[in-house]
């Protein structure tokens, strides 16, 4: 009998604690192990009679002529018959590197993502105990003040500071004053002359909050938000904290976690991008001080391995983190935010395609922990949740402080004269606003309109040769671009096809709108966000420095502008082309679209001064641009999730994609079609075989088919066959499949 032991506790795996008396069981010999490959299956070895083991645990083992990391699946498994294990060489460490909750919560998505366990399992990893190193670190040296009192010399002026520092947050560590800036013989300097002192560092007191201001009063709306938010923190609950933006949500998290996380607990807040929104960072750095752990893809491997380790060993802090960082080993977790969880870079596009937002409410559910998701304009999958009475809802329809919401108008440009986009009264408006020493915010949306080089003359456009796609013109260094495969080349001064020098570019892109507003705004400064200009480290944070110092400047950007930024002096937000997403193909366009102009409206007279907004469309009678400007999310959520259910879409149904990708497009779809029959089981529509919106991306020709179900856990299971089938099938080397449960894209 194999006795299923609680592997949190450092118990062998054969003791069994009854009360009063042990019984000792037959030791496990063989175990299973997940190895970090897209393989769907995992690997029996021998555990040698000197070692235990328990799932979770991180060991090494023999694979072909590798030695591979592998972690503990399960223990005590009956091989096949006559074949003989391999030895365990090694166990890494003798505590679990994926506690039980943690390795539940991944064995739980590996399942509904149909992604191989192996792989999700090493996906919590931080890199360095991935490739199996160990995780052992050098301790850093924590440091406190002393009770001597030395003057220091008046010009000391860094080791002064350094000193506040230390005082300031006994047992912070050597680590931490080099990132704020100090050096290591400046501390060795204090030390000397018997300032400073090492503190103990099994007691680290560097992660004890350190409130060190009081935030602002909450607005009585704020109360009544605060009141309804979950009270107790050791039980699940879902709560949809919708509240308008601006509305002071990221106050109301603050606040919730002063009151109810206690001293030794541990908290994750997801954001959508951290570095784009330093400023959420600060403001809960200025409530919690060095509680504050930040989580995001520009930690190093050792800044990674250092904060997975405080998390795995319980140090009581409040992670703010990307998407990844939903699968971090918390042992004591008791709280869980979702800011913005309507974002789209919640949903990982590639590898193991899992929802960060989705996996968290999931989380919360193990863990038996309240999880807030908030957002200005929720998911329509969480709407309909809290719609269906599974979240409590509450809304928050007012904007904190003294800002009013924005006035919204649209502006129909049909036969009007633009330039780069721009129509006279935009232009006009952006000019009161910056005589009245204010800042405008002009958006261009990106999707759907990219800036391409055309011939006049005999209308060639030109394309991507290795996908199905028009290349878009980048004017700062006159390259043609393909977004789909990293294609770049010189843009070409006459037309390819008809030699006509009447090739120029059309469409608008950030880089043109910029240089017709600094034509029409010469003494104003332009501050241009998109990818490209914030692609530089720390040039996010420069950009903003400027805009936040409150100077009339005219702010040129995509969609990273509508994030979360807090931007007081903006008062004029213009939508220089919101059609993109009326009549797209992709099922969740119009949701996309309204979410993404309420957000960026909502950049507009966020401080003491009031805010408009004007909107540039070809189409001012569409029902949802028109509804856009009534204001509230709420009804447009409405509308939206009644056409939903309508077409019998997500979040009524289930919906998968199967992705295939070949040298044709003919294999492409006869391996989709060798599926469908698979699917007839009852209650799974499907949709296709079709060739994929971009057929062909970087030679590869790409096809979908499209599964829905009103039963999610049949849908589940047909996946599951499918794959094994997939697995087992012997495709030719070039053909590649996938599975995206939940998509986000459909096209
Ligand atoms: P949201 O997260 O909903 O966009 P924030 O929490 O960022 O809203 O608040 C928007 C702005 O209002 C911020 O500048 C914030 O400091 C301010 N604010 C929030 N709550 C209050 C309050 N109760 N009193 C005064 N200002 C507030
Ligand atoms: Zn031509
Ligand atoms: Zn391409």
């Amino acid at each position: 009998m194999a006795i299923r032991n609680s592997p949190d506790t450092m118990q062998p795996a054969y003791f069994c604690p009854l009360p009063g008396y042990a019984v000792t069981v037959t030791r496990p010999s063989t175990a299973r192990i997940a190895l970090n490959r897209p393989l769907r299956r995992l690997f029996d070895y021998r555990i040698p009679e000197t070692m235990t083991v328990s799932p979770g645990q991180r060991v090494k083992v023999p694979f072909g002529r590798q030695t591979l990391t592998g972690l503990v699946v399960e223990t005590g498994v009956t091989p096949p018959d006559g074949i003989t294990l391999k030895p365990i060489l090694e166990v890494l460490e003798p505590w679990l590197a994926l506690p039980t909750a943690t390795f539940q919560l991944l064995s739980w998505a590996s399942d509904y993502y149909q992604h191989p366990l192996g792989e999700c399992l090493f996906t919590a990893l931080p890199p360095a105990l991935r490739r199996g190193r160990p995780s052992q670190q050098k301790q850093d040296e924590h440091w406190q003040g002393t009770q001597n009192i030395a003057p220091l010399p008046a010009n000391a002026h860094r080791q002064k500071a350094l000193l506040e520092s230390i005082q300031r947050a006994p047992g912070i560590s050597t680590g931490e004053l080099v990132k704020a800036g100090f050096n290591r013989p400046q501390i060795k300097s204090l030390r000397d002359k018997g300032l400073i002192e090492l503190s103990d560092p099994q007691h680290p007191t560097s992660s004890e909050s350190i409130v060190t201001v009081d935030g602002p009063r909450l607005s009585p709306a704020q109360l009544a938000a605060a009141k309804e938010l979950p009270q107790v923190t050791d039980r699940f609950s879902a709560t949809l904290l919708y509240g308008i933006t601006g509305s002071g949500k990221t106050e109301l998290y603050l606040h919730y976690l002063t009151q109810k996380l206690q001293d030794d607990q541990q908290a994750l807040v997801l954001v959508p991008e951290i570095n784009l929104t330093p400023q959420t960072l600060e403001r809960f750095r200025r409530y919690f001080g060095n509680r504050i752990v930040a989580w995001h893809s520009a930690l190093n491997d050792s800044e990674r391995l250092a904060t997975w380790l405080r998390i795995r060993h319980g140090e009581p802090v409040i992670l703010i983190g990307t998407r990844s960082a939903v699968l971090l080993p918390f042992t004591n977790l008791r709280a869980i935010v979702v800011d913005e969880e309507h974002d789209n870079s919640y949903k990982q596009g590639e590898g193991f395609r899992y929802s960060g937002r989705d996996v968290a409410v999931y989380r919360a559910h193990l863990n038996q922990c309240p999880v807030i998701l908030g957002s200005a304009t929720p998911s329509l999958e969480s709407w309909h949740n809290a719609r269906q009475g599974k979240y409590h809802l509450i809304r928050l329809e007012q904007r904190a402080g003294n800002a009013l919401p924005p006035e919204v108008a649209l502006l129909d440009i049909r036969s009007r004269p633009l330039e780069a986009g721009l129509s006279r009264p935009t232009l006009n408006a952006i000019k009161e606003t910056l005589a009245r020493g204010e800042q405008a915010l002009v958006f261009v949306n990106r999707r759907g309109f990219a800036p391409i080089m055309m011939c006049f003359d005999c209308g060639h456009m030109e394309e991507c040769p290795r996908c199905d796609t028009r290349l878009t013109y980048h004017r700062r260094d006159r390259a043609m671009r393909c977004h789909h495969c990293d294609l770049h080349m010189a843009a070409s001064h006459s037309c390819p096809k008809c030699r006509s020098e009447n090739f120029k570019p059309v469409g608008q892109g950030t880089e043109r709108t910029e240089e017709t507003l600094a034509e029409q705004f010469p003494d104003t400064p332009i501050v241009r966000v998109d990818r490209d200009s914030t692609q530089r480290k720390g040039s996010i944070q420069s950009i903003l420095a400027k805009v936040n110092s409150g100077d009339p400047c005219i702010l040129v950007g995509t969609q990273m502008l509508a994030k979360g930024h807090d931007f007081p002096n903006v008062t004029l937000v213009a939508v220089v082309n919101a059609d993109g997403g009326l009549f797209s193909v992709d099922f969740r366009a119009p949701e996309q679209m309204v979410q993404t102009l309420l957000q960026v409206s909502g950049r507009a007279g966020r401080g003491e001064k009031p805010g408009k907004v004007l909107i540039q469309t070809c189409h001012s009678d569409h029902p949802l641009l028109k509804s856009l400007c009534q204001g509230s999310y709420a009804a447009l959520a409405d509308q939206l999730l009644a056409e939903r259910q309508i077409g019998a879409l997500p979040p009524f149904r289930a919906m998968a994609i199967l992705r295939a990708e070949a040298d044709t497009m003919q294999a492409s779809l006869q391996l989709l079609d060798s599926i469908k029959p698979m699917t007839a089981a009852n209650g799974i529509e499907t949709w296709g075989p079709l060739p994929a919106v971009i057929a062909r991306k970087a030679d590869r020709h790409r096809a979908q088919l499209i599964l829905c179900s009103d039963s999610r856990k049949q849908l589940n299971r047909l996946l599951s066959q499918i794959c094994q089938h997939l697995d087992q099938s012997k495709l030719p080397a070039s053909t590649k499949w996938i599975v995206d449960v939940d998509p986000q894209e459909t096209g």
